[in-house]
């Protein structure tokens, strides 16, 4: 049942393009597409038996994907795919495979593989080009990456789109709204792709474009109202990031102070950040907010602790104690209030749509379904041992959506725009041992650092940026003295998904003021360099 009432939501509220996966490394851009235009779409496994569907999509798109359709233990559709009578659409592999299912004689390894741009012609049949090149000129640059082809037109189909090298480019059914695109329109390289897309899924689907966070929410809003019911309370940890204040926000609309959100103090926030998190959430947004300080206990367990993961393994620990402790208190306090007096039932999750893809990727003919593994969660003990039941109202939300969703709960764009920060803080951002000496040098050369990048008006260009401490020390004169201090490391990168990241292109005056200010300024540093890494092979955090 996890995650239900989130997927439920937008399965029963929206039009939904099904996206079946055959491991395209593209898949998820062709729902980014939809999603953009307003269509909501959700990706499931290439594997998926159409029969166990929860919901009707109003059609299905057929991913590309690594394997030949033809070879041993390639990846194979529910036939019944056939059967459901809503418009399909193969891209690429996914071409092939309905061409395969109609016939497996039709698709052969080509000639010639063909990767990169071509020129797509799409033919006028009676003075009218087919429907799904609706608004497009007659020809197009389109993308193409594949190795095999269709040997000749499955039954029942013709040709709509041609290109140089492919005699079948494009085809359709001559009676059922089928297509097949040998090139792939959901990549930006293809000229008009998202035409194309729309046109499939408004133009042959009917999917109404309503995809928009202003009605999501109302939807969510509606929906979470129903799974807690009239009593029911939930309770959530907050760390002021966006997700999770934007989830709390979402919470908080739907069932008021029914909604507890904990935030742990564990020693190793930002600057003033335990503060400013309790104001933004607790006083500008109206949150119910618990706040634990347990920052004294954090730093003395991470005393003589140097290795990265046992520092994480402390914190993430610790974090749960603490955070199972308030739980006993909140619970006790929720039943005896008779304003609420209903049990807490539920734990709040911002988990993300990424973050579920990345659990139902198709991952190859023998692929074991990774089950989702979610950082910061609760552990099991809590959750069978009190039967909280799991709630996720951000599950089907991209990043970029979850930013816009918090613009429309009035979230002040400070907050909705912040760079994401690790669970266990700047403990990760000082290489070796924590010390309170260290944690105060590298919270004041942090501010210091985003101040600067937010007067120079960098900080939305930027990902992610931090100061983080190197403890070896460096030799320096400071006032005709010789000093022996701390190395500042800063860094700064820019991502679209984090996966991989490149070293945000500073200004040399701008890295100079910055390094000016914190050597003046923060004390036992003496020292301030720029990390120019790139990830890989650079990991974004230090440790
Ligand atoms: N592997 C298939 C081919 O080479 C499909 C490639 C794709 O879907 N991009 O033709």
């Amino acid at each position: 049942m996890a995650g239900e009432p989130g997927e439920a939501m937008a399965h029963k509220a929206f039009d939904t393009i099904l996206v079946l996966d055959f491991g395209s490394q593209y898949t998820h851009l062709i729902t980014r597409r939809l999603r953009e235009l307003n269509v909501f779409s959700e990706m499931l496994p290439c594997t998926q038996k159409l029969s166990e569907l929860k919901f009707t999509p109003k059609g299905i798109i057929l991913s590309g994907g690594p394997y030949s359709v033809y070879e041993e233990g390639a990846p194979h559709v529910d036939p019944a795919v056939f059967d459901l009578n809503v418009p399909i659409l193969g891209i690429c592999y996914g071409m092939q495979e309905l061409a395969y299912r109609i016939d497996s004689e039709n698709v052969i390894a080509g000639t010639h593989r063909e990767y990169g741009h071509a020129m797509l012609k799409a033919r006028s049949i009676g003075g009218h080009v087919d429907r799904l090149f609706d608004g497009i000129e007659e020809s197009m640059r389109v993308w193409m990456s594949h190795g095999d082809k269709l040997a000749k037109l499955p039954d029942g189909f013709h040709t709509v789109a041609t290109s140089d090298n492919s005699e079948y480019a494009a085809i359709a059914h001559g009676s059922r709204p089928i297509y097949g695109l040998q090139f792939h329109p959901e990549v930006t390289h293809t000229q008009n792709g998202t035409v194309l897309l729309k046109n499939f899924a408004v133009g042959i689907c009917g999917c109404k474009q309503d995809w928009t966070m202003q009605k999501f929410l109302e939807e969510a809003i509606a929906q979470i109202r129903h799974t807690v019911g009239e009593k029911g309370q939930v309770l959530a940890a907050v760390s002021g990031g966006v997700d999770s204040t934007v989830a709390a926000k979402l919470m908080k609309e739907a069932i008021g102070s029914r909604f507890w959100a904990v935030l742990v103090n564990n020693g190793v926030m930002r600057l003033n950040e335990c503060e400013q998190v309790q104001k933004d959430l607790s006083e500008a947004l109206g949150i119910n907010l618990t706040v634990v300080d347990a920052s004294q206990e954090f730093l003395d367990g991470l005393k003589g602790v140097e290795d990265p993961e046992k520092k994480r393994k402390f914190i993430g620990g610790k974090f749960i104690d603490c955070f199972e402790a308030e739980a006993v208190k909140i619970e006790e306090a929720a039943a005896h209030d008779p304003t609420k007096a209903g049990k807490i039932e539920f734990f709040m999750q911002g988990t993300l749509y990424p973050d579920v893809i990345e659990s139902l990727s198709f991952k190859g003919p023998s692929a074991t379904i990774k089950t989702h593994h979610n950082v910061g969660g609760l552990p099991a003990r809590m959750m069978n041992g009190q039967g909280l039941k799991l709630i996720e109202p951000l599950r089907s939300l991209y990043k970029d959506e979850v930013r816009a969703l918090g613009r429309a709960l009035g979230i002040p764009e400070e907050l909705v725009m912040r760079h994401p920060f690790p669970g266990p803080g700047i403990a990760v951002r000082i290489l070796g041992e924590v010390t309170p000496e260290k944690v105060e040098i590298a919270r004041q050369a942090d501010h210091i650092f985003i101040s600067e990048i937010r007067k120079a008006g960098f900080y939305n260009q930027i990902s992610q940026a931090y100061a983080a401490v190197d403890p070896s020390r460096a030799v320096g004169v400071m006032g005709d003295k010789r000093v022996y201090g701390y190395i500042i490391v800063l860094r700064a990168v820019t991502t679209t998904d984090f996966m991989t990241a490149e070293a945000f292109n500073f200004p040399w005056d701008f890295l100079q003021r910055v390094m000016n200010r914190i050597v003046n300024e923060v004390h036992g540093v003496c020292r301030v360099v720029y990390d120019v890494t790139s990830k890989p092979p650079g990991t974004i955090e230090l440790e």
